[in-house]
């Protein structure tokens, strides 16, 4: 599966939302919850859309999409270093495929914070710090092997070595990975090689109290600056809250939200910005007996969008019968869809897209 690794300095309120994440997992009716590990959740992706079609066609089972997120604690300044278990800890973030960084935004004199205030900018950076340092290191070990290959006076291995030593100088500027700019398809192939930390794509989480969910305060704002330099997206949550309307039946859930003024648990803002973060892309498949929704990367064709319900439907791909999720429900039924000629008749090359309800056709 898709996995979001959760950062962040400690007691900033990474366990909070990770176990918000989680109970909200095990509540969630005909949905089969696992943990792979303690620190592993499976969780359900929200979709309104999903609910929509299900009770269109009132299905018997509704089934939604899953992403996972990566509870990765234990990160502090001088991790890279080896500091508390540190490389331990950059270690399950290389598994991960995309990272949401918690920031604490909330003061509170009772909660311990390492350096001793609240200060987004500064935890932010040393965060990304280790990160960087981390992959200054592995830039530096491919750096010295493809000098000595160099030697050779292969034009590649050379060309590559210049990219190197430009990567090198962009960490160690204090840039991460991501915003490093590289054209050339085989360099783009050595970067995916290095699996640096610092290049993948991240999203903020502004961590406030509960007061201040509205209307935001001083470190949210210095936060919401971070983001938007890096055109990340900023999620802002109160974590407390969130775990206490997690733990709620549904319809406690709902008289609690009302209360907040909120339309919707917090987590579930958190979940899709995820979902996003990792271009990742929803198609369904509608019936009476199960309606699904299913998870697939942008750009994928639809065989591969089979493949992902079985690889029987991918070998013997024939058609994908297409209705927009927008005329789905406009027409109210596949039937009515069908008739009024929006129903499409996709071939292999033909790109799902978002919101798709696919019907296949295979040959077994
Ligand atoms: P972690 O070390 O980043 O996993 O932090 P925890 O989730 O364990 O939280 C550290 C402490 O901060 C705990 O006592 C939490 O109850 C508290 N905490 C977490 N989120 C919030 C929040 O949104 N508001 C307040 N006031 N306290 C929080």
């Amino acid at each position: 599966g898709f996995q979001c690794g959760i950062v962040g300095l400690p007691n900033v309120g990474k366990s909070t939302i990770f176990n918000a994440l989680t109970s909200a997992a095990i509540q969630a009716e005909n949905y089969p919850f696992c943990t792979i590990e303690p620190n592993i959740g499976i969780v359900p992706v929200p979709d309104e859309r999903l609910d929509r079609l299900a009770n269109l066609v009132h299905t018997r089972n509704k089934v939604p999409t899953q992403m996972e997120f990566v509870d990765i604690a234990g990160l502090v300044r001088g991790a890279s270093r080896g500091e508390g278990l540190g490389n331990q800890f950059l270690g399950h973030i290389r598994q991960v495929d995309a990272i949401i960084h918690v920031v604490r935004c909330f003061e509170n004199d009772n909660i311990v914070h390492v350096d001793g205030s609240v200060d987004p900018l500064r935890d932010v950076s040393v965060i990304n710090t280790e990160l960087i340092l981390a992959d200054m290191e592995s830039v530096d070990k491919r750096l010295a092997r493809t000098k000595n290959q160099a030697k050779s006076g292969n034009r590649t291995l050379i060309a590559e070595l210049a990219m190197l030593e430009r990567l090198q100088a962009h960490l160690g500027a204090g840039e991460p990975a991501r915003t490093f700019v590289c054209k050339d398809e085989q360099h783009q192939g050595v970067m995916r090689e290095l699996c640096l930390l610092s290049a993948k794509p991240v999203l903020y989480v502004a961590n406030v109290s509960e007061d201040e969910l509205a209307g935001g305060n001083a470190h949210v704002a210095a936060l919401e600056r971070v983001a938007t330099g890096e055109k990340a997206e900023l999620v802002r949550i109160a974590g407390a809250i969130e775990q206490e309307i997690a733990q709620l039946a549904p319809e406690e859930q709902k008289e609690y939200l009302a209360e907040l003024q909120m339309a919707e648990p917090g987590l579930h803002r958190l979940i899709r910005a995820g979902y996003r973060l990792l271009e990742l892309i929803t198609f369904f498949t509608v019936g009476e007996k199960e309606t699904k929704a299913w998870t697939i990367s942008q750009g994928i064709k639809a065989p591969g969008a089979a493949g992902k319900i079985h690889s029987d439907f991918e070998r013997g791909f024939i058609r994908a019968e297409v209705i927009a999720y927008k005329d789905y429900m406009a027409c109210g039924s596949e039937a009515a869809a069908r008739d009024k000629g929006l129903m499409r008749s996709e071939g292999k090359d033909y790109e799902v897209k978002d919101g798709d309800c696919i019907l296949f056709r295979f040959n077994v």
